[in-house]
């Protein structure tokens, strides 16, 4: 990645500084650099080419020929090929650099506290390209004619600001603007003013790099309950911008790895395990032990924070909408939300959410891959025969578009359920071939028929379609992301996803490649009763499990079955009856049955939210678990030799919700409990690798899927399964749940593309 980096003026000056002659210029396939000299010295400069590459520059590789002298005197920057620039990569939009930040603090400078700073090193990117190549004209700066001081660094090669497409100051770029929700602007210093009805404890609307966020004080305990209240967010919690570092550690518990991500250039939001003395008020993020946090990554944030201390920084939208991004339509959208609106000229094309992440065994686990991350590609091991767009999952959705080695993953959608988030992600679609210069020709997609991608994929004319199976496509990503291919025991623990069989899957095991996949076991199957409506409400998940485990004769005491007496018939006939109630292995239900019968909660407002609260009330200390008879190996289906004939192994994952049960009754405590029913679950997916191992051979063991981004299951599991010898694949690049489903789904449709034939998925 090399343009728009400062690539070339990097190269300009090192040759120099050397006295080397000759040239360095850009085409389709990067940097090209002609150098003249003594050998020694062409050898520094090729060593120093990697080595001091421009903050964020990401060089993939450097080859060099020798060739004949051009007895060129000088060394220049070549102009630009206007033609085929597309192979050159738009990079991802970056935090503030500490030159900037210096210019920010610093009186004399012409650039004093103006919000719109950036340089080659810095600012805005991915989020203002209207289309490639990268240039001024082609992104939302182009209204902003430079003026004389910002067009002489623009085109000065030793200037920390040549060709920074986003350059400006405050004589000729964008401006901040307090207004109302009608638009009026209010009289006063934009900043100021914001700051002040932040302390008054006001709901500020604010317009950062990839849309417009909501922020209220975050130790103001009315203002973040008033923030809830009108964002219709009930307790999904909120993330906190902290001015610094230092700030922070009064919030959160901090390492090593958890501090460079923090400060990372990509400024993602970081999942912390939140201090008992954080001055955070209750509302911002609601009994859990975890708080997100960011630190400042504009210079408008820098600003601002610098005045006020933490602040509650959330997703401007109402639940479940996008993230709003134009002014006009914030104005509108938020109208009923936020007092006042800070907002500026410069204009935002793609809209791009925060990212998350969090740090798990000293590496980064994302949980959300988006600004600051998106575009950069993720590199698949083997090149693709052709270029693919696989079209993801439903909820969380990301795509991805991918040709030759790189898959551009996009940015987080969201849950394709409204006209909004559909719109954003067909014009999202179009945006990466466009930017990429990608023309898929195999489409790959869910196997599931009503999700809108799927139904997208299908009317894509002209392409090839690749229907991958859900959890095939989560092992096949957590594969992807570690450049490997298998063949892999792939532990795939989500909540629903559409079968081969056509049930609905979520707690498998397989024996999977980049190819192909066999279901050997899964949990076994209860009954959902509602369908969609027992993923809202868990406790029609502890009824069902309940039955399962005892028939009509559960054991007395059951705050749950008493808390939902009025409509425990009809959800006990269903049940038996199979009205309306599929069967699903899922892990995920799994845990919010039992989360059910904890008495945590019987209905949720989010996605996860009962495994969510079940996790945190786990004692982390306690180390017994709840123990799961599998069947002796002798009655394993033997996974090579049978072949599709032989049934996946059903495992008895009830017993754990009869242990949970007896505890409960004995008076155990909810957290003894809860710890105890993670620790079984992991032990039980190592023992069950084992004897998976046993069968086939396979030694590697993948974890993906939306459960895995519980870290005490992880963790458990992990540390079970390396006991017993297994090398144990997790996601680093992109998320264990369905946001990292497209990777996988591209892995899948390149190799069975290579090897000739897109035969449908069986397992
Ligand atoms: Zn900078
Ligand atoms: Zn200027």
């Amino acid at each position: 990645m090399v343009q728009g980096v400062g690539f070339r003026p990097f190269v300009y000056t090192l040759a120099r500084e050397l006295g080397l002659t000759g040239f360095v210029g850009n085409d389709v396939h990067g940097v090209f650099v002609f150098a003249e000299g003594p050998p020694s010295l062409l050898e520094r400069f090729r060593t120093a080419l990697s080595e001091q590459a421009p903050p964020l520059a990401v060089v993939d590789e450097i080859t060099a020929t020798a060739i004949e002298p051009r007895g060129d005197e000088t060394f220049e920057i070549a102009l630009s090929d206007s033609s085929g620039q597309r192979a050159t990569l738009v990079s991802a939009d970056s935090a503030t650099c500490v030159d900037c930040l210096a210019e920010l603090g610093d009186p004399g400078d012409r650039r004093y506290r103006y919000p719109f700073l950036n340089c080659t090193n810095c600012g805005p990117r991915f989020t203002i390209v209207t289309d490639v190549p990268y240039d001024r004209p082609l992104t939302t700066m182009a209204p902003f004619e430079m003026c004389a001081d910002c067009a002489a660094e623009y085109h000065d090669p030793t200037n920390r600001r040549f060709h920074a497409q986003p350059v400006c100051c405050p004589a000729c770029g964008p401006e901040l603007r307090l207004t109302d929700s009608t638009g009026a602007v209010l009289p006063g210093d934009p900043l100021d003013r914001t700051v002040a009805a932040l302390r008054d404890g006001e709901i500020v609307a604010l317009k950062g790099l990839g849309g417009y966020h909501l922020a209220v004080d975050a130790a103001n305990p009315d203002a973040a309950a008033t923030l809830r209240k009108r964002k219709h967010r009930e307790e999904k919690p909120f993330a906190v911008m902290a001015p610094d570092v230092a700030w922070a550690r009064t919030l959160c518990e901090i390492d090593e790895h958890e501090r460079e991500l923090l400060e990372s250039r990509r400024g993602a939001i970081v999942l912390l395990d939140r201090r008992p003395d954080a001055a955070v008020a209750e509302a911002v993020a609601p009994g859990n032990r975890q708080l997100g946090v960011m630190l400042p990554y504009t210079p408008l944030h820098h600003l601002l924070l610098a005045a006020t201390g933490p602040i509650v920084l959330t997703s401007a939208n109402l639940s479940d909408e996008p993230i709003a991004y134009r002014d006009a339509e914030a104005r509108e959208r938020l109208a009923e939300i936020a007092d006042v609106f800070l907002g500026h000229d410069r204009g935002i094309h793609m809209r791009t959410d925060d990212s998350v992440v969090r740090s798990f065994d000293g590496r980064e686990l994302p949980v959300r891959r988006s600004r600051g991350l998106v575009p950069e590609p993720v590199r698949l091991r083997r090149e693709l025969p052709r270029p693919v767009l696989a079209c993801g999952a439903e909820l969380k959705n990301t795509f991805c578009v991918a040709k030759g080695s790189n898959a551009f993953v996009s940015h987080h959608i969201g849950d394709l359920e409204n006209y909004e988030t559909l719109r954003s992600f067909t014009e999202g679609i179009e945006h990466f071939e466009r930017l990429f210069d990608i023309a898929p020709e195999v489409v790959a997609h869910d196997l599931h028929p009503e999700y809108l991608s799927t139904k997208y994929a299908a009317e894509r004319e002209d392409v090839e379609l690749v229907g991958v199976q859900h959890h095939h496509a989560h092992i096949a990503s957590c594969l992807a992301d570690n450049g490997e291919s298998g063949p892999v025991l792939g532990v795939a623990f989500d909540g629903l996803g559409f079968g081969t069989d056509g049930t609905i899957w979520g707690g498998e095991f397989l024996l999977a490649d980049l190819a192909d996949f066999r279901r050997l076991a899964h949990l076994e199957r209860v009954p959902m009763p509602g369908g969609d409506r027992a993923v809202k409400q868990p406790w029609r998940m502890a009824v069902s499990q309940l039955l399962s485990c005892y028939g009509t004769e559960p054991p007395g005491g059951l705050e749950v079955l008493r808390r939902n007496e009025p409509q425990l018939s009809v959800i006990t006939r269903m049940c038996e009856g199979g009205v309306n109630a599929p069967r699903t292995s899922s892990a995920g239900r799994l845990f919010d049955a039992v989360a059910a019968i904890l008495g945590i909660r019987d209905a949720v407002s989010y996605e996860g939210q009962a495994a969510i609260e079940l996790e945190q009330l786990a004692d982390r200390e306690e180390r017994g678990h709840y123990p799961v008879a599998l069947p002796a190996s002798g009655t394993l289906p033997d996974p090579v030799a049978a072949g599709a004939a032989s049934p996946p192994l059903s495992v008895p994952a009830g017993q754990l919700v009869r242990a949970v049960v007896d505890e409960l009754r004995a008076g155990q405590r909810g957290e003894v409990i809860a710890g105890r029913f993670h620790n079984g679950v992991a032990e039980l997916i190592a023992r069950l690798c084992e004897r998976l191992r046993d069968a086939t051979g396979v030694g590697e063991v993948a974890l993906s899927g939306g459960v895995f981004q519980n870290t005490l299951l992880l963790r458990r599991a992990v540390d079970a399964l390396r006991r017993r010898g297994f090398r144990v694949l997790l996601h680093s690049n992109v998320p264990t749940n369905d946001g990292g489903i497209c990777l996988g789904q591209v892995a899948i449709a390149g190799e069975r593309d290579r090897r000739g034939g897109n035969s449908p998925e069986r397992g």
